[in-house]
């Protein structure tokens, strides 16, 4: 996967990703992120890439010259013809976990972050095709926003985590959130792990593991469970936490 990044601050993206997981995945080839100064792409002999709003407003917007230069050298280096091309905005479709999986199908994505109070609308359409919000409020930048989907979608491309990290078993992969997990030491303040935990029965473990997921969503995010995506016994789990958490 090769992200490329337009943005008026490169650095933001230089520390997170030569950190952790994200380092391992650039060194291992999983993955590419390729950052662009949307400043270096000004005509203006100030560098100028923002101005005042037509019709008035506070603020100020990104100019479309800029941007539209540095997209089109971008464009000049990539192999698809058609990439995606992501502005990050509160306006936009809420990010999570399947937008994630749906991207992660890409080949190449390019992400445009705003600042001021956005960027002028004639480069929203005729060069975005997603418009993406990571929730509802209001940040100072896109960087984050883009750091966050860069983030999720190299978790899901294959290779980048090793087995013992694998996504497959992580909250909302299959719509449910993540069990409760323990570590050393077994008793911590006179908190004891639960008792299966440590019982080597595999078989009893899984099934603790399903029942304690489906409780987490159930009391946390009822809102996700689609019953549609449960299976029988999934289902037979539901019901009986729903008439224990009744009484
Ligand atoms: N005036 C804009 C509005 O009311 O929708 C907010 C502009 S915000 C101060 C500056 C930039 O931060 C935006 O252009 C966008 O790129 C980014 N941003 C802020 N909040 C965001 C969010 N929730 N999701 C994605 N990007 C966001």
């Amino acid at each position: 996967m090769k992200f490329h990044v337009m943005t008026l601050f490169e650095s933001i993206f230089n520390s997170y990703m030569s950190e952790s997981i994200m380092k391992n995945a650039v060194e291992n080839n999983f993955i590419s992120l390729n950052t662009y100064n949307i400043r270096d792409y000004s005509n203006n002999k100030h560098k100028k890439v923002d101005d005042y709003p037509f019709g008035g407003g506070v603020g100020m917007l990104m100019t479309p010259q800029p941007i539209m230069d540095c997209f089109y050298d971008i464009k000049s280096k990539l192999k698809t013809k058609k990439p995606k091309v992501v502005y990050l905005t509160p306006r936009g479709r809420v990010f999570n976990q399947s937008v994630a999986k749906e991207f992660a199908k890409e080949e190449e994505i390019v992400f445009l972050c705003g600042r001021y109070e956005g960027i002028d609308q004639r480069v929203i359409d005729e060069i975005v095709t997603d418009e993406i919000s990571i929730g509802d409020f209001v940040l100072t930048g896109g960087e984050l926003p883009a750091l966050i989907m860069i983030d999720s979608i190299s978790r899901l491309i294959k290779g980048v985590l090793g087995k013992e990290e694998s996504f497959m078993e992580e909250s909302f992969s299959n719509n449910l959130l993540e069990h409760d997990q323990y570590t050393r030491p077994r008793i911590f303040e006179e908190k004891e792990v639960p008792q299966v935990l440590l019982s080597g029965n595999h078989k009893l473990i899984e099934e603790w593991k399903l029942r304690n997921s489906i409780k987490n969503t159930l009391l946390k995010r009822p809102d996700i469970i689609d019953k549609k995506k449960l299976d029988k016994k999934e289902l037979k789990i539901l019901r009986e936490l729903q008439k224990e958490l009744e009484k």
